[in-house]
């Protein structure tokens, strides 16, 4: 069988950009993960003959609707919304949902795609999804957001359910955003039916530590690729990129367990404090005010502001954590960390490393976490929400952060003995994919052709 998985995923890859095309996001989601796959199917030669790799690479279903809106000023306003529920073998589809203008059916997919791997990791019953639309949230009223939100979900709520389909939030979807959301589906459903949406406000369903889950996993996930290494985050220099839920409760645990946070950005620039950045003056700027980082600097003046976000890669580091959006790290930028002594990238952004950046870092030596295995946390901890809600109680948050670090220690291990069992020691991209892949793939083979 030797080469001819090799030659089945080449071919399998040309077919998925050629059908798929335009969606450049998409496509380099699958080949990662093909290429991590050939291994497996050197051994596995039935997920190929069995139809298991060609359909995990199309979505099980892909929905694309109008959203109507009016704005303040009783102007009309159109946006398109999406859902596309990738794989459902092993659960309920899940899968957060992005407001974001640069949102289109690539980004959607590829993010789906990265789902159905990151959710199997996690040990627990869900299938993968992503929805969201191009609406910007930036700037808007309240009002309006409501408004949005209302229409968006007097469509979506047809296609989702407890057992069906269950979203949450992701960029420029947070608290705000999910209470509107569930306020309209609760009205619509006339059921208080909780387990429909995740990242709830606590007085109606929420779960303790969800905030803070996909930061503090990614850090729990971190400290044990350290470990491994004999090393620690005690008085290592840590950069944060994004401003956002998983940029704020990353650097929060990271502090915690005593790294130097010294940088983080948003969408404009970024700021460098090197006496280490006071994380409540960023939760006041972004979770409370709503405004740009460069506020920063007038709390704090020793601190320096930097236009162009980008600029964040050429601070030097211990640690890197890229937690703001897809292909922030490109070649160059990894060239750049690597140079400046940067040992460990973690990352807590959808597929923030562009394939050429990855390669850079595995190929010097860096410990490298992919974001299906790093950033598993968040999806995990909504898991444990949807858990709360159906035997309808709450733990406490202590007992939900004890199972958000045993999960991310699991996916550790996981990732870390995948990637061994199959000749590829220390590469948790290749682990985290195989590990993730074949949990779904013997599902696949035991529900048939569907
Ligand atoms: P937020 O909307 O809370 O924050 C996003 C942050 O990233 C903001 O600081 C934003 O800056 C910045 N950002 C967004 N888009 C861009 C861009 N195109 N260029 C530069 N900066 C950008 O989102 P989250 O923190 O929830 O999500 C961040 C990442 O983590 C995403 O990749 C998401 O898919 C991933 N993720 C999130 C999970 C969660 O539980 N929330 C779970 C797992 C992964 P600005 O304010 O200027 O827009």
């Amino acid at each position: 069988m030797t080469g001819n998985a090799k030659k089945y995923c080449d071919e399998l890859y040309k077919r998925v950009v050629a059908r798929n095309a335009n969606e450049p996001e998409f496509h380099q989601a699958v080949q990662e993960v093909l290429e991590s796959l050939v291994t497996v199917l050197e051994k596995h030669p039935e997920y190929i003959e069995l139809g298991i790799v060609e359909s995990i690479v199309e979505p099980e279903r892909q929905i694309i609707f109008r959203v109507p809106w009016t704005d303040d000023t009783g102007n009309i306003r159109i946006n398109r919304g999406f859902r596309v529920q990738f794989n459902s073998a092993i659960g309920p589809y899940k899968g957060g949902l992005r407001f974001h203008p640069s949102v289109n059916v690539g980004i959607m997919k590829f993010l789906g795609f990265e789902q159905i791997f990151k959710n199997s990791l996690t040990g627990l019953p869900i299938g993968g999804s992503k929805g969201g639309s191009d609406f910007d949230p930036k700037g808007k009223s309240d009002a309006e957001v409501m408004r949005f939100c209302q229409s968006f979900m007097t469509e979506l709520y047809r296609h989702i359910g407890q057992d069906v389909d269950v979203p949450a939030g992701d960029i420029g979807v947070g608290g705000r955003e999910i209470g509107f959301l569930f306020g309209q589906f609760k009205r619509i459903k006339n059921a208080f039916e909780a387990g429909v949406l995740t990242g709830k406000g606590l007085l109606y369903g929420g779960s303790l530590a969800r905030k803070q889950a996909t930061g503090y996993g990614l850090i729990y996930f971190a400290d044990e690729m350290l470990k491994a290494k004999g090393m620690s985050f005690a008085d290592k220099t840590v950069i944060v990129s994004g401003s956002g839920n998983v940029s704020i409760y990353a650097v929060e645990k990271a502090q915690q367990v005593g790294g130097k946070v010294v940088a983080m950005s948003d969408s404009n620039g970024y700021i460098y404090d090197a006496d280490g950045i006071k994380i409540d003056t960023i939760k006041q700027i972004k979770e409370v005010d709503r405004k740009r980082i460069s506020e920063y600097i007038k709390a704090h003046p020793t601190a320096e502001y930097h236009t162009g976000c980008e600029g964040i890669w050429t601070m030097a580091c211990d640690i890197a954590l890229p937690c703001a959006t897809q292909n922030e790290i490109n070649e160059a930028d990894a060239k750049i960390l690597v140079n400046n002594g940067c040992k460990v990238v973690a990352e807590g952004a959808n597929m923030p490393t562009t394939l050429e950046g990855t390669k850079v870092f595995l190929d010097n030596g860096i410990l490298f976490g992919p974001a299906k295995a790093a950033n598993a946390g968040g999806v995990a901890t909504s898991a444990l929400e949807m858990s709360q809600n159906s035997m309808r109680l709450s733990w406490t948050f202590e007992e939900v952060d004890a199972k958000l670090k045993n999960i991310m220690i699991n996916i550790f291990k996981n990732a870390s003995s995948a990637a061994e069992e199959y000749g590829h020691k220390d590469n948790l991209v290749v682990g985290a994919n195989i590990a993730g892949f074949v949990k779904v793939a013997e599902a696949m083979r035991a529900q048939g052709l569907v």
